[in-house]
């Protein structure tokens, strides 16, 4: 907003030129009665006081107001700093001005003392402003009018006093000007706030953007010319304008994406004002085919206006020599709006309309204004009488539409969206804080990780030694950054997790093995068997289940290769008739066969499991197969309980292998063959394996049942000579 310099002697004159419309004999004997109210009183800053009051009337009027709304911005002071009280402003300037005047005058003056009078105090002052605010919108344009003023004077204030107010100016102030759509206003109050609050960081900002005003206002008038050649070239008019941030976008941006002043900096801001809604897009779509945009960053509030009435296409593209373009396009008539607010749509005459009745009636012109009222009346209605801390508090929280400021111990602000908790805030901090973290502080007291936090909080992060995340928190978590975390998190948790149960897997089938490899190498020639890149993935997928362990457990240990011709040898029972010998719940005819693990034999305890596709693997209840032992936790509902089928006893033959250990003795192998073939049980197939004294005979029989194969190793352990005997 341009700032004018007031003096008693060019008010009138000024005043006129930026208002032509303005019934300056009437603002005349308003202010002259205002010049004689307030007297000889002085501002803080030993001018008149009289300079204030003319100075809200200009901005009033820059805002294009109507007279009487300036009219009240002069008289604005005098019931709250004079003797004169409502009715003489009432019987002198009449009910309109006088009720506009008390809308903005604070409830009591009166000595109060202590905290809690105060917050009394200013909790009633508010209320009675908004309830005003609803009576009629006008004295929100004289309250800011009123506030930016004193902003601008704030350095005659002692510092303390400065902050106070600049404080809530930030949490009060600038998002009603934001509510209302007054950009300009917002944007001059938001660096004021920030001059005062934060000296020590306005300061650097205003020394970096002079210093790097020359070279980046050459790269941006570049650009500038650069895209009117192309508009110009697509036949569309357009107004294009560099675009600088102000000061607190810089700081905010700085807090919200982390960036050096540099990098913010660079960000190239553009404008472009057209004349329609069509052009608009056709700009969009000139532009679009000339630079890279970025789609995750464009915005269309001229679709979706925002809720204060705002409307602009954001868009953000990136240049041939990398840099990144900001760039605003919007229409002539938005771009009024946008500068302005919805006040803008208001012109004088039009603040009334005369209803049914004849009475004058307040006009709602503009929807956002309708809106932000009765957003106001909502906010009354559902906040009471309560105690004046809580509505204040609600006030301050419910007035932000987007985002919220909270503040780390050491009084650093940091940004975040409506709804977020502690433990945003402690992600947005820093990743490490986010994922330590145990408890928090707002202001001072413990709260759960999951409250939501108001505007101006301060908080607190309790931290532990170790990271230790909870999926609960992905239940609350507000900003998606730090979901986004903590869901990767888990998932690279959950990989490691496997990778180890992979690896225990693996060592455990590669202890029972027979085979002689090293691990490293048997590893590696399992992974290729099933076509891992790695044995850090191979063993990562056996963990999380995507590979059979039982398939694994068949490549470490396959069966024992058997050297004669399987077709003429393979017993033709029970593999051939195996859905004869067992039932399951009484059903027969199932498709079975059998493990070869464990080989179970007809009176072994057994246990079936349900395949994909293959029927029924039987079990030894007591089989040591460590994959199939897997399969009993992993795959529990896939076991299930059979039994031998009665009507096939004595049908089947089992092949069992068995190993005899003996003395190297003559004869001792043809009596062992003769004690089996004796015993009726069917040799398969056997292999002789001579060792230092002793030789081994591996078998592999064919018994009947259980009890004939007992009986059987009975008679083998007896022969003289026989060491051992295991099946
Ligand atoms: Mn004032």
């Amino acid at each position: 907003m341009k700032y004018t310099e007031l003096t008693p002697d060019n008010f009138l004159e000024e005043m006129q030129l930026i208002s032509p419309q303005v019934d300056t004999e009437r603002l005349f004997k308003v202010w002259d009665y205002a010049l004689d109210a307030h007297g000889k009183q002085q501002r803080a800053s030993g001018e008149e006081y009289i300079i204030h009051p003319m100075n809200v009337a200009y901005i009033l009027a820059q805002m294009e107001m109507d007279c009487t709304t300036i009219a009240a911005g002069i008289l604005h002071d005098v019931v709250e700093d004079t003797k004169i009280g409502m009715e003489e402003i009432e019987s002198e300037f009449g009910s309109e001005i006088a009720q506009l005047v008390d809308g903005v005058t604070k409830v009591g003056k009166m000595e109060y003392h202590g905290r809690k009078d105060r917050i009394g105090n200013q909790a009633e002052s508010y209320r009675k402003l908004l309830f005003a605010v609803v009576e009629d919108v006008r004295v929100i344009f004289i309250k800011l009018a009123d506030r930016i003023h004193n902003m601008r004077t704030l350095k005659y204030l002692p510092e303390d006093k400065q902050k106070h107010i600049a404080q809530e100016t930030l949490e009060i102030y600038v998002p009603l000007s934001n509510r209302f759509g007054i950009t300009s206003l917002k944007w001059e109050l938001e660096d004021l706030c920030l001059k005062h609050l934060y000296p020590d960081t306005y300061k650097e900002i205003n020394e970096f953007i002079h210093e790097k005003k020359g070279s980046r206002d050459k790269y941006v008038s570049n650009y500038v010319q650069m895209v009117e050649q192309y508009l110009k070239d697509s036949d569309i008019k357009a107004h294009i304008t560099g675009r600088s941030k102000h000061f607190f976008s810089i700081f905010r941006k700085k807090l919200k994406r982390k960036l050096s002043y540099d990098e913010i900096y660079d960000y190239t801001a553009i404008r472009i004002v057209v004349g329609s809604v069509t052009e608009c897009y056709h700009a969009l779509d000139v532009i679009n085919s000339k630079f890279h945009p970025l789609p995750e960053r464009f915005k269309d509030y001229i679709a979706k206006p925002k809720d204060n009435g705002y409307r602009s296409i954001h868009h953000v593209v990136i240049s041939e020599e990398g840099r990144t373009v900001e760039i605003q396009i919007r229409s002539l008539e938005m771009h009024h709006e946008a500068e302005e607010g919805s006040a803008a749509h208001w012109r004088y005459k039009e603040f009334y309309e005369i209803n049914t009745e004849g009475k004058r009636k307040l006009a709602l012109q503009t929807e956002t204004i309708a809106k932000q009222v009765q957003w106001l009346r909502d906010f009354l209605k559902t906040h009471p009488l309560e105690d004046s801390a809580t509505f204040l508090k609600s006030l301050k929280n419910d007035l932000n539409v987007d985002n919220i400021i909270v503040k780390t111990p050491k009084g650093e602000y940091v940004e975040l969206p409506i709804g977020s908790t502690p433990l945003d805030f402690a992600f947005s901090v820093h990743t490490d804080l986010g994922f330590k973290c145990k408890s928090s502080k707002i202001n001072g007291r413990i709260a759960s990780l999951d409250t939501v936090l108001r505007n101006g909080d301060t908080i607190q992060i309790q931290i532990g030694k170790e990271m230790k995340p909870s999926k609960d928190w992905l239940l609350f978590l507000k900003t998606s950054k730090a979901k986004q975390k903590v869901r990767s998190w888990f998932r690279q948790k959950e990989l490691e997790d496997a990778y180890l149960l992979g690896q225990k897997l693996f060592d455990r089938y590669y202890k029972k093995t027979s085979k002689v490899e090293k691990r490293q190498e048997l590893l590696k020639s399992v992974t290729a068997v099933f076509k891992y890149s790695g044995v850090k993935d191979f063993l990562t997928a056996l963990g999380r289940g995507v590979i059979d362990p039982l398939k694994v457990w068949e490549v470490i240990n396959p069966p024992i290769e058997v050297n004669v011709d399987e077709k003429e040898l393979l017993p033709t029972k029970p593999y051939d008739n195996a859905e004869n010998v067992i039932s399951l719940d009484g059903i027969d005819n199932l498709l079975v066969h059998f493990a070869k693990c464990c080989n179970p034999v007809r009176g072994d305890e057994i246990i079936g499991y349900v395949t994909r596709g293959r029927g029924i693997t039987i079990h030894r209840t007591k089989c040591t197969n460590p994959a199939f032992k897997d399969l009993l936790i992993k795959e529990s509902e896939r076991i299930v309980d059979v039994v031998w089928d009665k009507k096939s006893k004595g049908k089947g033959l089992y092949p069992v292998r068995i190993v005899i250990g003996s003395m190297i003795k003559p004869k001792l192998q043809d009596k062992i063959t003769s004690t089996i073939l004796r015993s009726k049980v069917k040799i398969y197939e056997q292999r002789y394996v001579p060792e230092k004294e002793i030789f081994k005979l591996f078998m592999t029989v064919l018994v009947t049942d259980k009890k004939s194969l007992e009986n059987l190793l009975t008679k083998l352990k007896k022969i003289k000579g026989v060491i051992e005997v295991k099946a």
